[in-house]
């Protein structure tokens, strides 16, 4: 073999070397019945035309490589941002083990979570006593204060019953009846990710307030709510607490999961870090009023907020870019009495600065892009004030309405007269689009690799390279520290598309003698 322990080489190159690529041409040989290069070219071609995307669009029976994740995944991000509290699935071991690894990607971090890990007996029998044994053993083991329950697939085709589960392992003593342990049903043959996490912070604000409301009072706190919805950015949690505190706000940021998302390599492993307090919950219908920073994506805690709390929770865009944060810090200056502060109005008008700047380099440019329906259509938004064009839009989890609302907002503006949107639609339709109507870039989570790559196979001019913003980022380091909210997060989004565009043009002019009187050192 080609390496020792004086060379060790890591998978690439070490895979390149000549062993390794015979090894593999004869297993490939003996073992896969390939089809030839040719055939597989042909095949490849075929599927980059317009006649293959009128199939592609038929498609019915068939998700390939869904742009969004199952509602438990949701649920355990939400339960991590409460103070001392472990995630609890109650379902399949397998399905546990996918969530923390697909955080654990996303924020490099290790992830606590727990399930209680049904086989095939408790599918037969219900899992009831795995919950037992789950609750109590996890609490003895971890010592959480707090356990949020959600479920997996298994567990909801069966129809287990969390509250009588819960309620049962409560009565038989195998943990105690006061202590809290709010569940949310997350089947995830419905919905997605951000319904997960709607589903489970519903589910803790039903815990600890739904029968304890008689000694509330609307405003008694002076406070407002700020609920963060699924959010993978550890940047929009802290832009928020900033940006609440230079205005002197009293807030409470329901969820916050970033600091056990972040800690710091100290020598001391904080299992749980941050959060969320239930007395915070306790406390939250005492607030003047509850602002749900993704409003497309937080269905039932809204009707909670409004119906149980008696709050207006009042409609706002989720703050992304320049006009929504604006309209965000406006009404969160009117609720709250407090003014604007010089800082945020300074750090406005760098923005607007930032962005006379870079017109020039992004007017006209023409995007795909996916992801959450509150990010796609803040993105979007944004887009649209730079002057650039967001063609191919798409969101997979989204509703007829939320469709209807992009395209009144993409009517409205010059830039949005070349879009269209997509809802129920995968990754494999969007690389259909791509390749019959070309963008200049894709923005959107780490599995747009393969149709760069797709689009470079087919040639140099078809590419369409990827601009990684959203979630997942797993091949890329720490961008999921940056910030997409408020002022800030418009800058970094700003800053991340013309630099793309400035690479790109470099990328394009560098021929020696060629084609590199464009290859300027200035911008
Ligand atoms: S879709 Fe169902 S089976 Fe798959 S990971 Fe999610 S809960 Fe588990």
């Amino acid at each position: 073999m080609s390496q020792d322990v004086a060379n060790i080489k890591p998978s690439y190159p070490l895979f390149r070397d000549e062993d390794y690529t015979k090894l593999l041409d004869d297993k490939r040989a003996r073992s896969e019945e390939p089809y030839d290069d040719e055939r597989i070219e042909e095949v490849f071609q075929w599927t980059t035309t317009p006649q293959y995307q009128e199939l592609n669009f038929k498609r019915q029976a068939l998700t390939i490589n869904p742009a969004k994740a199952c509602q438990p995944l949701g649920a355990v991000l939400c339960s991590l941002g409460f103070r001392n509290t472990l995630p609890y699935v109650h379902g399949s071991q397998g399905c546990v083990a996918y969530f923390r690894t697909y955080f654990n990607r996303h924020f490099k971090e290790p992830i606590a979570c727990v399930s209680d890990s049904m086989t095939e007996d408790a599918a037969v029998f219900g899992g009831q006593k795995n919950m037992f044994d789950g609750l109590k053993n996890a609490k003895a083991l971890y010592k959480p204060e707090m356990m949020m329950v959600s479920t997996t697939c298994m567990a909801e085709v069966i129809g287990d019953d969390l509250n009588a589960f819960i309620s049962n392992a409560k009565k038989e003593g195998h943990i105690e009846e006061d202590f809290p342990v709010p569940f949310a049903h997350t089947p995830s043959f419905v919905g997605s990710h951000t319904t997960g996490w709607d589903n489970m912070f519903e589910g803790v604000l039903r815990y600890f307030t739904l029968n304890h409301m008689d000694d509330k009072a609307l405003g008694s706190n002076n406070k407002l709510n700020i609920v963060p919805g699924f959010e993978p950015y550890l940047g929009n949690y802290r832009v928020m607490h900033r940006m609440l505190r230079d205005m002197g706000v009293e807030y409470s940021l329901l969820c916050d999961p970033s600091e056990v998302l972040d800690t710091p390599a100290d020598g001391q492993y904080r299992m749980y870090d941050g959060g969320t307090t239930q007395d915070e919950v306790k406390d939250a219908p005492n607030a003047i009023d509850t602002l749900l920073l993704q409003p497309w994506q937080l269905v039932k805690t809204k009707k909670h907020v409004k119906n149980v709390w008696h709050q207006p929770a009042t409609e706002i865009n989720i703050p992304m870019g320049l006009e929504w944060t604006d309209e965000f810090l406006m009404k969160v200056a009117e609720l709250s009495g407090k003014a604007i502060p010089l800082s945020l109005e300074k750090e406005r008008g760098r923005l607007v600065d930032m962005m006379t700047d870079s017109h020039a380099w992004l007017h006209g440019k023409r995007y795909a892009l996916w992801g959450d329906a509150d990010f796609v259509m803040g993105l979007s938004h944004f887009l649209l004030e730079l002057g650039a064009e967001p063609v191919h839009i798409l969101c997979h989890h989204a509703n007829k309405r939320w469709k209807k609302a992009m395209e009144k907002m993409l009517g409205e503006s010059p830039y949005g007269h070349s879009s269209t949107v997509y809802i129920g639609k995968d990754l494999w339709h969007l690389r259909s689009l791509v390749f019959t109507d070309k963008p200049d870039f894709m923005i959107g989570n780490s599995y747009g690799k393969f149709i760069q790559r797709d689009t470079l196979h087919k040639g140099k001019d078809f590419e369409v390279p990827l601009i990684r913003i959203g979630f997942p980022i797993f091949d890329r380091h720490h961008l999921h520290r940056d910030t997409t909210l408020g002022y800030e997060g418009a800058m970094y989004i700003l800053k991340t598309l013309v630099n793309a565009v400035l690479a790109r043009l470099d990328e394009a002019t560098r021929g020696m003698g060629v084609s590199d009187f464009n290859y300027d050192l200035i911008r």
